[in-house]
């Protein structure tokens, strides 16, 4: 049997674990230190730590990090990896620079169940939810990989919870990785770096205020026209517009913070002249910030992406009416960065060795890779 990861524990759990045992609480400080801030893993070089307690978690807990099996480096910077799993599922997660920003997009599960048509991820459906640790793994990993192999001080400095997954389809251990990154004993990264991106599971919203820590909330909205959105997004068909913006207007928003909406432009399906018309009817323009996304291609997609003209066209025709709006550009499309799509590409060619990951070697990745790059216009 597979003992626990440490990285499923809060400080609170840790601290009450080791009352428990009749271990001092104050370990739990210790610990801490030393993993998220010390970047030390192995017990057995924890200097501070009394011998008893060392001996405890050594015997209870798996420190291991998350094997990459595979890493991709785009021309813009962004670095791709794919990230196994202790039952040999893998998922995906990217560090994204901007200005002085290093972003991770980690995943949330394996798979997803929502099934939005223009997602990569959709088209596995969903495998199952991450573990807590699973979620903080991919940060730590990531972490110790870039001081390991960029410059010892490279900083990852915001999360998003866009990769693969719904997160609030797996509230609880969501809630509980973003209890860990947030702990100013663990990583203490401040609610304002933290994102995440749903696509409007309405009763779980109704819960964020209450239940979960005060992260950005960012929506993926992609039409403010009902049957659109439905074809977009079949979630809308049980928690359509009204519903999911009456659940919105009661998440309490702080002094200058606002909800991000998500809009995808697709050719010909939500960049007409209706859709700009909805959507400044459906938003309040000083309550809220659009990021627009522009599709991005895969291999069998359906949809087009709009030309750059009529991009810039739905940007302009938003700012006309009032709106602050930021438009997503695409990250290592040539690495396949989008939703999903590398650890598909990957499984499709069954570039995988059953036990020990992908059999690729990265000269072999790369070319397969741009074989399968879609035409970026
Ligand atoms: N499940 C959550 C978070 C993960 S998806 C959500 O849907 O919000 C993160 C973002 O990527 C979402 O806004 C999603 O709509 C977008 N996305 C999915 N497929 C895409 C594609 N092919 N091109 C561009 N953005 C895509
Ligand atoms: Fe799931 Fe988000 Fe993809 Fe929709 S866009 S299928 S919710 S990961």
């Amino acid at each position: 049997m597979t003992k626990p990861s440490f990285f499923d524990l809060t400080f609170d759990e840790l601290k009450a674990l080791l009352a428990e045992k009749g271990l001092t609480p104050f370990g739990a400080t210790q610990m801490f230190d030393w993993v998220y801030k010390k970047w030390v893993f192995d017990p057995a070089q924890w200097t501070n730590v009394a011998r008893a307690t060392k001996e405890f978690v050594i015997e209870a807990f798996d420190f291991g990090m998350l094997p990459i099996v595979w890493s991709g480096l785009s021309k813009d910077g962004t670095r791709k990896f794919l990230v196994k799993l202790a039952d040999g599922q893998t998922v995906e997660t990217v560090a994204i620079p901007a200005r002085e920003r290093l972003t991770l997009c980690v995943s949330s599960q394996v798979g997803c169940a929502v099934g939005c048509t223009f997602c990569h991820t959709a088209t596995q459906g969903l495998k199952r939810h991450l573990k807590p640790s699973e979620v903080v793994l991919q940060y730590m990993t990531i972490q110790k990989w870039l001081m390991d192999h960029v410059h010892a001080d490279e900083r990852l400095t915001n999360i998003v919870y866009m990769g693969q997954g719904e997160p609030l389809h797996n509230f609880e251990n969501m809630k509980k990785a973003t209890l860990i990154f947030m702990a100013e004993r663990g990583l203490g990264l401040g609610q304002r770096r933290i994102t995440l991106s749903t696509s409007g599971l309405v009763p779980a919203i109704e819960k964020l205020a209450e239940d979960f820590p005060p992260v950005n909330i960012a929506l993926s909205l992609h039409s403010a026209r009902n049957n659109v959105r439905t074809e977009l997004m079949p979630i809308n068909k049980v928690y359509d517009l009204e519903r999911l913006f009456t659940a919105i207007k009661k998440i309490p928003l702080k002094a200058h913070r606002r909800i991000t909406y998500e809009y995808l432009l697709i050719d010909g399906m939500n960049d007409t002249m209706e859709d700009v018309v909805a959507l400044a009817a459906l938003l309040n323009s000083k309550e809220s910030k659009i990021n627009l996304i522009p599709f991005n291609e895969f291999p069998g997609s359906k949809y087009k992406r709009p030309s750059e003209e009529r991009i810039m066209w739905f940007l302009d025709q938003m700012i006309k009416r009032g709106f602050t709006v930021t438009i997503r550009t695409t990250k290592g499309s040539d690495i396949l960065a989008a939703c999903g799509q590398l650890k598909s590409e990957f499984d499709k060619l069954n570039l995988w060795d059953k036990k020990d990951g992908p059999v690729v070697i990265p000269s072999i990745a790369s070319s397969v890779l741009q074989n399968l790059q879609s035409p970026q216009r």
